[in-house]
């Protein structure tokens, strides 16, 4: 099975990718994790991307859409695989699909999970970090012993300044911007499977293989 995973920032997105690729026995290709070992193997693409990155610009699709298909091509996506951070724009959804055409290849689905904005506000912005060890917390759901220290090592909890309330409003604000469009190019091809996202972790994981079914 071929699939792609959408999901907004503390969506779950990460854990529930996890849990698909186990239950189907596919191939799960992250693109941060892809860019770096492209990078680190020294692959064409690689080498591509990093001059990009090194000057500090963002690579260009026809790039990234290369390392895609370098990364598709290999023996263990055969089988399948889940593609997790890409495609972000209607651009490269197009550049991906027709790769995908000329490789052969079709998707099966496009899983998309929906969590109410103000869910995620609350669960980013109770996040915590030990300055020590750098231990998770959240201020609900997973509360220290003493509040404010590390269970671990006594450390000083604090909060990233990537969970506060504003940034974590403007990443959805980019990821909604983003994604709407795609959700609509998705839905035209009838691949859109929505999840609600705002459930317990294994009931969502459920509602993925149900709708996969
Ligand atoms: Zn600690």
């Amino acid at each position: 099975m071929n699939l792609l995973i959408m999901g907004p920032p503390g969506g779950g997105k990460g854990t529930q990718a996890e849990v698909i690729v186990k239950e189907l026995g596919i191939t799960h290709i992250s693109t941060g994790d892809m860019f770096r070992e492209a990078v680190k193997a020294g692959t064409e693409m690689g080498k591509k991307a990093k001059e990009y990155m090194d000057k500090g610009a963002l690579v260009p699709d026809e790039v990234v859409v290369g390392m895609v298909k370098d990364r598709l091509s290999q023996p263990d996506c055969a089988k399948g695989f889940l593609l997790d951070g890409f495609p972000r724009t209607v651009a490269q959804a197009e550049a991906l699909d027709a790769t995908l055409k000329e490789m052969g290849i079709k998707l099966d689905a496009v899983i998309n999970i929906a969590v109410p904005r103000e869910k995620i506000v609350q669960r980013l912005t109770g996040r915590r970090v030990c300055r020590q060890c750098g231990a998770t917390y959240h201020i609900l759901y997973k509360k220290p012993q003493v509040e404010g220290k590390c269970d671990k090592c006594g450390g000083e909890l604090y909060q990233r300044s990537d969970d506060t309330e504003a940034t974590v409003n403007e990443r959805l604000d980019v990821y909604e911007a983003q994604t709407q469009p795609l959700i609509e190019y998705y839905s035209k091809q009838g691949l859109i499977k929505n999840i609600n996202g705002d459930q317990d972790i294994s009931k969502v994981s459920e509602d993925i293989l149900a709708a996969l079914k």
